[in-house]
């Protein structure tokens, strides 16, 4: 690839991913992706788009699924097409190696593979009929956060402080301890060498159509999502070191 379309390349994608980045993305929104058009794909949802209501309604989860994290996806894609070790290599690898990466392409890397890694893990752990916690990821919460109540009244405080996009996690670690923890932006907890067991998502993308400026009763609201057999899964996983994203 010559320079200049190597320019006009990442000059058409840097477009692409400052709108995607802007702290108002709502409004912005890009229309939906094309078919795929590159090696990283869009993981379809388990549920219908109004399965989560009335807690999260089915415009909000189309428009966050089928446009910001498709958004995230076409970003990749058009990364990948100079960069085609960023597709063949493992999520995990990358995150947790974006130093490896060069200038022209870090910021966007971890912007949106950020993104595709933290949103495949969000729509993973909701569902309708999520069930409560139990098992060892009850005795893990109890051990580690305090209790069920303590957990998510200090995780709803955690996520309301993040002051403007990011999220809140419950990380964990490969002995399987627990911890509540922010990122700011679509920062993961990967590109620490951790793995999310869950997490929500605060840029007002997620929320602000039915909750508008009220994140406080978005956090709140959310817990009724929740699949925690799916995050049981992860949770044994992340101990037997194979969680990916
Ligand atoms: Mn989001």
């Amino acid at each position: 690839m010559s320079s200049l379309s190597r320019r006009h390349l990442f000059g058409a994608a840097a477009a692409i991913i400052a709108t995607a980045a802007a702290p108002r993305v709502f409004a912005q929104a890009p229309a939906p992706a094309a078919a795929p058009a590159g090696p990283f794909g869009l993981p379809p949802l388990n549920y219908p788009f109004s399965a989560l209501e009335p807690h999260i309604d089915a415009k909000t989860m189309e428009i966050h699924h089928d446009r910001h994290h498709a958004a995230y996806v076409a970003n990749l894609n058009a990364i990948a097409k100079a960069n085609p070790q960023l597709a063949t290599s493992a999520v995990p690898d990358v995150l947790g190696n974006l130093n490896a990466l060069n200038d022209d392409i870090k910021f966007a890397v971890r912007n949106n593979l950020g993104g595709h890694a933290n949103h495949t893990m969000f729509w993973e752990i909701m569902g309708p009929n999520g069930g409560k916690p139990e098992g060892e990821v009850l005795a893990a919460i109890d051990r580690d956060l305090g209790g069920l109540e303590k957990f998510q009244t200090d995780f709803n405080a955690a996520g309301g402080r993040q002051f403007g996009s990011g999220w809140v996690f419950v990380t964990v670690a490969k002995d399987g301890k627990l911890a509540i923890e922010t990122r700011p932006n679509q920062d993961s907890p990967i590109m620490d060498g951790k793995r999310a067991l869950l997490g929500n998502d605060v840029w007002e993308h997620a929320y602000y159509l039915n909750y508008q400026n009220r994140r406080a009763d978005y956090l709140k609201a959310w817990w009724n999502t929740v699949n925690w057999s799916k995050i049981a899964e992860r949770y044994a996983a992340a101990k037997s070191g194979t969680l990916g994203i």
